[in-house]
């Protein structure tokens, strides 16, 4: 579960064509990083596979089925978003269930699955408070909890660790790549950080301006960059 093939996908926005085309695949279980420099289309390529923006051209296949009209619902993905998009009324538990809840999923089974998830994030004592009372990176746990609940096919990051501290960004990063090796579900994962690329992808995906420059592991791209723009963007000796 989780492989994602994209097939000369493409995007524009009225006349600007962001992705003019791509092609690529994403194996089960693989954690993948899309990096590049702002404004190369890393969110785009990333909302194109979620569903939330239309594709302007190409297919997109998730685990053997084209995808590529389904709406996001129907997608089996799950979105993390940098802003954490918690409701600040509802409880941590409520929030992590919300989506299961809309899904009318029985309580029994969204109990099951909300203590699951807060047992992997170590959220089990903050189930009964609020998002106000909550540090950063729980709250950013708890954004991640309503993804896990849901069983996805593949997680998808948008620079979620950006509105972070840096000593608190080194912490998340550690604490994603953990559970990546706990649930084998594939990640995909946008940062414009070559250190965050370099030290949490199995495999690396170098966009600039709407192209894949390179596709590579770290090990690969630093030992062997494709031009000097990876080289440059990587920080490989090249
Ligand atoms: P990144 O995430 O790598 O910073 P984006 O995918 O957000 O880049 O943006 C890529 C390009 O597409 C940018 O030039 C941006 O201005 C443009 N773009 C993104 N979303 C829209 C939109 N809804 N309408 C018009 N242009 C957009
Ligand atoms: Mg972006």
């Amino acid at each position: 579960m989780g492989k994602i093939t994209l097939t000369q996908v493409r995007k524009s926005f009225g006349e600007v064509d962001v992705i003019p085309g791509i092609d690529l695949t994403i194996d089960e279980g693989e954690f993948v990083v899309f990096v590049g420099p702002s404004g190369c289309g890393k969110s785009t390529l990333l909302r194109l596979i979620a569903g939330l923006e239309d594709t302007s051209g190409g297919v997109i296949s998730i685990d053997g089925m084209d995808a590529t009209d389904l709406p996001p619902a129907k997608r089996r993905l799950a979105m993390v978003f940098q802003s954490y998009a918690l409701y600040p009324h509802m409880s941590v538990r409520k929030n992590i269930a919300f989506p299961l809840k809309m899904a009318g999923m029985d309580a029994a089974e969204q109990e099951k699955r909300v203590n699951h998830a807060a047992r992997i994030l170590n959220l089990g004592n903050y189930l009964d408070r609020r998002p106000g009372q909550l540090s950063g990176g729980q709250r950013q746990r708890v954004a991640i909890g309503r993804a896990i609940v849901r069983e996805p096919a593949a997680f998808l990051f948008d620079e979620p660790l950006s509105n972070l501290d840096a000593a608190l960004r080194v912490s998340m990063r550690q604490e994603i790549s953990e559970l990546h090796q706990t649930l084998k579900t594939t990640m995909i994962y946008v940062t414009h950080d070559q250190v965050e690329a370099m030290t949490m992808a199995d495999k690396i995906v170098v966009l600039n301006a709407g192209r894949i420059e390179q596709v590579g592991s770290p090990m690969e791209l630093y030992r062997n960059p494709a031009n000097l723009f990876v080289a440059g963007f990587i920080g490989s000796p090249k």
